[in-house]
């Protein structure tokens, strides 16, 4: 299901250089926060996230996991029936009869999340207290927490960020007085495991990861932890992290070649690691991911490409497209833009690019039909419409689905804006 905001009219707002930016509130075309459990689901292998939610609800996560056929699927819908809506009690009692029926059936689970949905928010089902009520039930084999994944003035990936910023109390304290390094946001396993491999040749040591792939192997956090954002759509997350002591190192994000060595160069500069090092660690990664690249870059390179906001992703990928690919950059949309958190990759973005924050859907739509660009980043729910006037486009979810981080994944990420275009060539043939 989408999120339709209905909202007012446009408001244009430039602001000082170097990154005038448009502002818009209208309506908009993107998934709810529900859609995290997706990939979050796979990451923490002992969690299970319940939504309490409506059948609507239940049909999105269905099918956008629909491929959980051989497992036994970790997550799940509490459907709220008329009667809920009807009264709290009744649907706090029947919650309460759900998790107890999960837990005595799953008895792998150890970190159960209560996901919030809009139906839920809507008869304001109070979730932080009915985790609460659960834990005093459950624990010490079970831990529940909640946070909201509802489409109500949210984008999909902020899912992820109110999952993560949940943990974040139950984090334990770090006991070391040595700094430690923490990377904030999920990464599929092959990327993570060659960043390990990619520290511990630095020299940084024991890193840490939120979230971790085991609930039983939660992060330590304290005032020696140092933190680099491993996804840019992580803002509460952050904000608790730094609530607890941490500092976050700020860095471009890890997508292409330069963003992974600066986003690595701010962790070995965090942590002492000389110069030499770094650059005989990373030259080798560095000239394979670039020779990988230039194919790509040949294919792309003067192309013209509008990225619709939606997954967050939207800034860092047009600095790479832009800067490594040699794309031209019609529009960059993105669904909310951290002026802070984006404050490097902004630095590294062409001066006059166009870049949106929010979005009013047809505005945006008769902007990019008048551009006619090569290729268009945006969500499902366009994408067909779009490809139907003969555009190409590129879904933006799968940015998020697929490993794209780091420098081993820098063509791969590449190859993915590639793919419609050769697509498009051959259908046109
Ligand atoms: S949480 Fe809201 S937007 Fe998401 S599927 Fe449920 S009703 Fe739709």
């Amino acid at each position: 299901m989408n999120a339709h905001v209905q909202g007012c009219a446009v408001s244009a707002a430039k602001e000082a250089a170097p990154d005038p930016v448009r502002r818009e509130n209208g309506q908009r075309e993107v998934f709810c926060g529900l859609t995290g459990i997706v990939w979050l689901h796979r990451k923490i292998q002992d969690a299970f996230f319940l939504v309490v939610g409506s059948r609507t609800c239940a049909h999105l996560i269905q099918s956008a996991a629909g491929v959980m056929i051989f497992a036994e699927p970790r997550f799940a819908t509490a459907i709220m029936e008329e009667k809920d809506l009807a009264g709290l009690t009744d649907a706090n009692d029947e919650l309460d009869r759900i998790v107890t029926q999960l837990i005595a059936r799953r008895p792998d689970i150890r970190l159960l999340f209560l996901v919030g949905s809009c139906p839920s928010e809507v008869i304001k089902l109070d979730l932080s207290r009915a985790a609460l009520r659960l834990s005093q039930t459950f624990s010490p084999g079970v831990r529940i927490l909640d946070y909201s994944g509802s489409g109500i003035e949210t984008t999909f990936t902020q899912g992820e960020d109110a999952c993560l910023a949940s943990l974040v109390p139950a984090l334990p304290p770090l006991g070391t007085s040595e700094d430690q390094l923490l990377i904030v946001g999920s990464l599929a396993d092959v990327v993570e495991d060659q960043l390990v491999r990619m520290f511990d040749a630095l020299g940084i040591g024991s890193v840490q990861f939120l979230p971790p792939r085991n609930s039983t192997a939660l992060p330590a956090i304290g005032p020696n932890t140092k933190f680099l954002l491993a996804q840019p759509f992580l803002a509460d997350t952050a904000r608790a992290l730094e609530d607890c002591g941490a500092t976050r190192l700020p860095a471009p994000f890890p997508l292409g070649v330069e963003g992974t060595t600066a986003w690595l160069r701010a962790a070995a500069d965090a942590f002492g690691v000389k110069d030499a090092t770094f650059v005989s660690v990373t030259q080798p990664y560095r000239a394979r991911a670039v020779r990988a690249l230039a194919p790509y870059r040949e294919k792309l390179a003067g192309r013209r490409i509008f990225l619709f906001p939606d997954s967050q992703l939207e800034i860092p990928l047009a600095r790479f497209l832009s800067r490594e690919l040699s794309m031209h950059l019609v529009e960059v949309g993105t669904p909310y833009l951290h002026r802070e958190h984006l404050a490097e990759e902004l630095k590294l973005l062409p001066i006059d690019v166009a870049l949106t924050e929010g979005q009013d859907v047809d505005l945006q739509l008769d902007r990019c039909r008048a551009a006619r660009p090569d290729l268009v980043v945006c969500g499902l729910g366009l994408a067909n419409p779009l490809e139907a006037e003969g555009m190409t486009t590129k879904w933006s979810i799968e940015l998020v689905f697929t490993p794209i981080q780091g420098y081993e994944q820098a063509a791969d990420l590449a190859e993915l804006f590639a793919r419609p275009l050769v697509r498009r060539a051959k259908l046109v043939i």
